[in-house]
């Protein structure tokens, strides 16, 4: 019997996980630059912390979570997402304590129980940023322009951006009954599932995928044009703190995401080049989270990235991504002889972190260049009883084929000044 992976997860192989390492890296020097922090939460949570947080009528609650009884009787869920738990510990951690906004980011695998298919996963990664505890709307600005230079920084151009608000309490109730009678009106074009959120949850009307519904809902009323004085003002400023750094974006009026907690300013990214599965990133506004979860009425901002969508959107756009492999000594040794040296110079060159290897498969001098050069080692030092005696060894530099002659016991200091100059 072979095993095989679970239906929509993956291994990341090394090539790819390395292009990830320098995705996250260059995420964390810009999240940090920013003012956000690292928090690391558990990958499972109480089942309820995303009931309540994203919404018992959301298709992430009702069909997506994968959720089980621990064999102590609780319920827990494998997190959908990172918001939610990241609320829960503000509160159970007192963060509000602390200097608002507690700004905080994330990087880690969710789990959504969807139909698999390009750029759609079970375990997918995702970055993400919280700003919790300000309501002003350079926040949300901050948060919609670190995405967007995050993309541009490492290297994609083609994105589109869009915003929307989803207005506040006082406005949403009108507008709920607007969407109700409209969508009644239509019921019949309607599919079943949407026939049911019309009393359920009429907002979540936007999030179907059925061409008839996408029709019905493309001519419903938009929460945009119902937006209290409060609301609009608020938006207005959004923009304008986006046009002051030269930022385009399309207004996109049926954005309501598929999360319950969203107020006032949502958003996404999309990249034009993807398939159906085309945005990377989106976030938004959620006053009224940390209230939902029994804690002060406190506003929060925040956003979340898809890793293997901006993966596949890099090789999309044919952007190279340096690959940090740290091959840049091989050792290759003539005979067991000199073995012990040759291990000994390993762990001399590593401990001044030039990146060093040797042979293990016993192969013969010749074979240990080529699997050298595959593996794409910068030099080559040769080790035989004649270098050892004579206290001198041989460099090749892998690429021009050059070589050159170095005191042995200069070697250390000879490879750690190279590399420390590169
Ligand atoms: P969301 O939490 O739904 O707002 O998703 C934020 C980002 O996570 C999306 O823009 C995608 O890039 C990514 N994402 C969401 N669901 C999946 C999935 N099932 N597979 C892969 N990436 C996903």
């Amino acid at each position: 019997m072979q095993f095989r992976a679970p239906k929509g997860t993956t291994d990341i192989l090394s090539d790819i996980a390395t292009k990830w390492q320098y995705l996250e890296r260059k995420a964390t020097e810009l999240f940090k630059a920013y003012g956000y922090k690292p928090i690391i939460t558990p990958i499972f949570e109480n089942t309820e912390v995303f009931q309540r947080g994203i919404g018992s009528s959301t298709d992430i609650v009702q069909k997506e979570m994968y959720t089980f009884e621990d064999k102590g009787g609780r319920s827990l869920t494998l997190r959908p997402e990172g918001t939610a738990p990241v609320i829960r510990a503000y509160i159970e951690r007192n963060m509000n304590q602390l200097p608002q906004p507690v700004k905080l980011y994330y990087m880690g695998p969710m789990f959504r129980y969807e139909r698999p298919q390009a750029g759609r996963y079970r375990q997918f990664w995702q970055m993400g940023v919280e700003a919790i505890g300000s309501d002003d709307p350079a926040i949300d600005a901050e948060s919609i322009l670190l995405l967007m230079n995050y993309f541009k920084a490492v290297g994609l151009k083609e994105l589109i951006l869009y915003i929307n608000s989803m207005g506040c309490e006082s406005d949403r109730p009108k507008y709920i009954q607007v969407l109700r009678e409209y969508a009644g009106e239509n019921r019949k074009r309607l599919c079943r599932d949407c026939q049911k959120r019309i009393e359920l949850n009429p907002l979540r009307l936007f999030d179907c995928k059925d061409e008839s519904c996408l029709v019905v809902m493309g001519d419903a009323p938009k929460l945009i044009d119902y937006l209290d004085e409060g609301c609009r003002r608020h938006f207005g400023t959004v923009k304008h703190y986006l046009e002051m750094q030269g930022m385009t974006y399309i207004i996109k009026p049926e954005l309501v995401r598929g999360l319950d907690y969203y107020t006032k300013t949502t958003f996404e990214i999309v990249s034009p080049l993807l398939g159906a599965q085309n945005a990377i990133g989106g976030g938004g506004r959620y006053d009224r989270l940390v209230e939902e979860f029994g804690g002060p009425p406190t506003p929060g901002m925040g956003f979340a990235l898809g890793t293997e969508r901006l993966a596949i959107a890099i090789e999309e756009e044919g952007v190279s991504i340096p690959t940090e492999d740290k091959n840049d000594v091989f050792i290759a040794v003539a005979d067991d002889v000199v073995k012990p040296a040759a291990i000994n110079l390993l762990y001399a060159l590593r401990s001044r972190s030039v990146g060093t290897d040797v042979d293990y498969m016993g192969r013969s001098l010749k074979a240990q260049l080529r699997a050298a050069s595959r593996r794409g080692f910068r030099y080559t030092v040769f080790l035989g009883s004649q270098e050892l005696e004579i206290g001198i060894v041989a460099i090749r530099d892998m690429e021009s084929g050059e070589q050159q002659e170095v005191k042995l016991s200069e070697l250390v200091q000879y490879f750690s000044g190279i590399m420390e100059r590169v």
